[in-house]
């Protein structure tokens, strides 16, 4: 039993035709008319294929394929319609439309599975006209209330709620609390890694843990003419002391240690001024929970050292963590084990974005699926990956499914 590559790629490539760039990427930010007519072909190609759709108060939409018992949880997947404004025409939309494959493969073959199967849309996964980004698979999964998912607002500050309104996806199921037996995401890696090993398929085992801070540096403005060097309170050279070491500590976690300043403010930024204050971001991830935290603890060290040397008061604020993910055994195995069987090259892999499948890994057995993407590029225009690999990670999807959903 196999997918067909054909069906599936021109599905992609229909879809793509909803927000497209010049340069051959997608535009299709969430809850826009094009998210609704994006979600309107989903739809309508769902019912095509016999499920049938309903839709929850975060405009999440479940395309459902009955069972033979249909008192057992669904083994569903899915992923994300909504892009990047300069976005291209697989992240989150291939996960989707894989699902919708594997439901017309079960059909072209006439295989009843025993439980029911679920493809899910998540609302606004990508955080770009709404942040936080995964915010409905989020409410779906309990990190945050329905509430403030709703009132998310965008930078016109129109929210969620209303905006799911107006296109109609403001369904009336409730947000959650929806029994899943297992969730499968199929995603193109947005990294660099499948390509470079050669390898069809990346079984993912973890997500990176993150944390983000906030850090505040006060000194003291002066003249830089009239104020010797010796005396300074100069809050940009601590900060250009932190940056090197936030970056020493990303190097000495190898090989996952992830360690970002990509925000820096210098007040009051004038020529002839010493900078008085000087405010930046950090990002450290790391896919092992105590190795970040160890990051964590050496950055704290640095940074206290290093405002000691220079007389300078420190804010340090950690405005995010969000902790290492690690994928259910039993999902994770059944990846493994379709991979295997089907004699696609693979390799465990740990996924170093967000996903809806990261949350939903909290309150379901989850596992993820990557496949390659050319040059490892994402969240672009130029983002590409090939027929034949989006069939390899569909028909792994396909087995791992119907495994879960026989059991
Ligand atoms: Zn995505």
């Amino acid at each position: 039993m196999a997918v067909n590559e054909g069906r599936l790629w021109q599905s992609l490539m229909d879809m793509a035709q909803i927000g497209a760039t010049e340069k051959g990427g997608v535009c299709r930010l969430a809850l826009t008319d094009l998210d609704r007519e994006g979600r309107d072909l989903f739809a309508k190609w769902c019912k095509e294929a016999g499920c049938t759709i309903s839709v929850d108060k975060m405009g999440n939409i479940f395309a459902r394929r009955p069972g033979k018992n249909n008192d057992l949880p669904p083994v569903m997947t899915g992923s994300h319609l909504d892009s990047q404004p300069t976005g291209g025409k697989f992240d989150g939309v291939y996960g989707v439309l894989a699902g919708l494959e594997v439901v017309r493969t079960l059909n072209d073959f006439g295989i009843e599975t025993e439980a029911p199967v679920e493809v899910a849309v998540w609302t606004n996964e990508e955080g770009s006209r709404f942040a936080p980004a995964m915010v409905a698979s989020g409410v779906f999964a309990g990190v945050f209330d329905l509430d403030y998912g709703l009132s998310r607002a965008d930078l016109d500050g129109k929210t969620m709620g209303e905006e799911l309104q107006r296109i109609g996806y403001a369904g009336d199921l409730p947000v959650g609390g929806r029994p899943v037996g297992a969730y499968f995401e199929a995603h193109i890696e947005q990294g660099p890694i499948l390509e470079a090993e050669t390898k069809t398929i990346g079984v993912v085992t973890h997500a990176q843990g993150q944390r983000w801070y906030e850090v505040t540096l006060t000194g003291q403005e002066a003249h830089a003419g009239p104020t010797p060097m010796e005396i300074r309170h100069d809050a940009l050279v601590g900060a250009a002391k932190m940056v090197v070491e936030v970056n020493r500590i990303g190097l000495s976690h190898k090989p996952f240690g992830r360690a970002t300043v990509g925000l820096l403010n210098v007040t009051p930024n004038s020529r002839n001024t010493i900078p008085g204050k000087v405010f930046f971001t950090i990002d450290f991830r790391n896919p092992n929970e105590e190795a970040l935290t160890a990051m964590d603890a050496e950055m704290r060290a640095s940074v206290a050292k290093i405002a000691a040397e220079h007389g300078l008061t420190v804010d340090l604020v950690q405005i995010w963590h969000s902790p290492v993910v690690t994928f259910h055994d039993k999902c994770v195995g059944a990846v493994r084990n379709a991979t295997q069987r089907l004699g696609f090259s693979s390799m465990e892999i740990v996924s170093g974005a967000g996903h809806d499948a990261c949350y939903i890994n909290r309150v379901a057995p989850t596992g993820m699926i990557f496949i390659p993407c050319e040059d490892g590029i994402s969240h672009n225009e130029v983002e590409n990956a090939t027929a034949s690999d989006c069939a390899a990670g569909c028909n792994v999807l396909l087995h791992a499914m119907v495994e879960a959903a026989s059991a």
